[in-house]
């Protein structure tokens, strides 16, 4: 026993190295990545179950690292924010989408709503507000196209700043949505206090909703609690017939899913808007 114990303790050990090493590789090479253009935005459609038709997507960040290929959001985000780096990670990324809209712009697609994720550490920040203004402007589009996705995280730090600088946002224009709700200890209670403009329901809500009535129930008082709010509901990682067969039964207003499309880079949204939204 002592000896297979001795082994696990050892492989913990290499595979916690193995860790460490590609999270300072991570860590060292962010800043240069950034000047060097090996970040990107891949947009997800977001889809309004009424009518089938796209509004709009969700920006998320790609790393696509010469040794390590493409890098998870989940993996260096986390370190960005405890290094800092999310600061001007976060504006490259609200500057790269509203250019982005403009460019769909041009294009001839009409105006859409484009999500970007935030990071508590950036509502740390005291000129978040004028930060977000000012790349409004730059880009040259209207602040009801740009939808900030919030998670509760934001209120474990100063939740009495934060809620300012919320409805300050609010009063610019911004739409604000509360993200991975029904996830962590996400209670009903934010619902009250955020000037929210959308609900996002998280894949936890309705991964095996399928064959679960009480699931189903759940989803659908959401919903209902939701709408009395006078919110828009988005489910998000819907990827099967039935699944959203039963979404669309309980009146949610929109979808994000692999069963409309994973995130994809700017050009194939373009093209993936053009023929989804034919007729
Ligand atoms: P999130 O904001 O909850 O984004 C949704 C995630 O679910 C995305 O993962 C998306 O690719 C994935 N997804 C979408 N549809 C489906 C589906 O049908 N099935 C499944 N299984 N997954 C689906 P992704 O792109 O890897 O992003 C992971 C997380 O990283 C995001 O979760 C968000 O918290 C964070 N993130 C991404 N981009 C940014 C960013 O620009 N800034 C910040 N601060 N965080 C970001
Ligand atoms: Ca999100
Ligand atoms: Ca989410
Ligand atoms: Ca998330």
């Amino acid at each position: 026993v002592a000896k297979k114990e001795h082994n696990t303790s050892k492989v913990y050990t290499a595979s916690m190295n193995d860790v460490t090493k590609r999270e300072q590789l991570l860590e060292s090479s962010m800043l240069q990545a950034l000047e060097l253009g090996q970040f990107m935005l891949y947009y997800q459609p977001k889809v309004e179950v009424a009518t089938g038709r796209i509004y709009g997507a969700e920006a998320l960040i790609r790393w696509s690292h010469p040794e390590l290929g493409m890098v998870s959001p989940l993996d260096f985000i986390p370190i960005a924010e405890k290094t800092g780096f999310i600061i001007p990670l976060g504006e490259w990324v609200l500057f790269t989408a509203c250019q982005q809209m403009k460019e769909w712009e041009r294009m001839g697609l009409p105006q859409l709503s484009v999500s970007v994720n935030m990071s508590m550490i950036q509502f740390q920040q005291k000129q978040i507000v004028h930060t977000i203004e000012r790349i409004l402007t730059e880009a040259g589009i209207r602040p009801e196209q740009l939808e900030l996705e919030i998670t509760e995280s934001i209120f474990m730090d100063n939740a009495e700043h934060t809620l300012t600088i919320l409805h300050e946002l609010k009063q610019l224009g911004v739409k604000l949505s509360l993200d991975d709700f029904g996830t962590g200890y996400s209670s009903l209670s934010y619902l009250q206090n955020i000037p929210l403009h959308t609900l996002k329901l998280d894949k936890s809500f309705i991964n095996g909703i399928v064959d679960d009535f009480k699931k189903q129930m759940i989803f659908k008082s959401v919903i209902v609690i939701a709408h009395n709010l006078n919110l828009n509901v988005v489910t998000e990682g819907v990827e099967t017939q039935e699944e959203l067969e039963i979404i669309c039964g309980h009146q949610c207003d929109a979808i994000q899913g692999y069963i409309y499309s994973p995130p994809v880079p700017a050009e194939r949204f373009a093209q993936l808007f053009i023929e989804h939204n034919k007729n």
